[in-house]
């Protein structure tokens, strides 16, 4: 079961940001990494984490800079100008079992290139 209270030092976007597996590098700063996801769900996908490790949204919230999360969030903007979604987008965090998360490294997903359904699944 994913554990969002201890990081993982080997959970598969630490490895990335150790240059230990292979991304497709879609955006960079000092404290934000963004790449394309692997399974992608819309014709934009794209993963945004913060360079530091923490498991979730939860741990971020609580425990990053106000510096680092001022960066990662001003990133959403400029990441979706890079990728020229000048009609919108969806970003969403999943956090912990039940929310679906299966990577313990906080990780926002932003999706668009298509008219978006409701944001509920299953
Ligand atoms: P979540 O379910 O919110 O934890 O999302 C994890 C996301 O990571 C999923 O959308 C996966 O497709 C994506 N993913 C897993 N492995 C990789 C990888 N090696 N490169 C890019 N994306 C990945």
């Amino acid at each position: 079961m994913i554990d969002i209270h201890n990081y993982d030092h080997n959970n598969i976007f630490a490895k990335i940001l150790r240059n230990q597996i292979p991304s497709k590098k879609v955006f960079e700063n000092d404290a934000v990494y963004a790449f394309k996801d692997i399974n992608p769900q819309a014709p934009v996908h794209v993963v945004i984490i913060p360079k530091k490790e923490f498991c979730s949204l939860n741990d971020f919230s609580s425990n990053a800079s106000d510096e680092t999360i001022i960066t990662l969030i001003r990133s959403i903007r400029k990441i979706a100008e890079i990728l020229k979604l000048n009609d919108g987008y969806r970003i969403i965090s999943n956090v912990g079992k039940t929310g679906g998360q299966e990577v313990p490294h906080f990780h926002i997903h932003m999706l668009g290139g298509m008219q978006l359904g409701k944001i509920i699944g299953s």
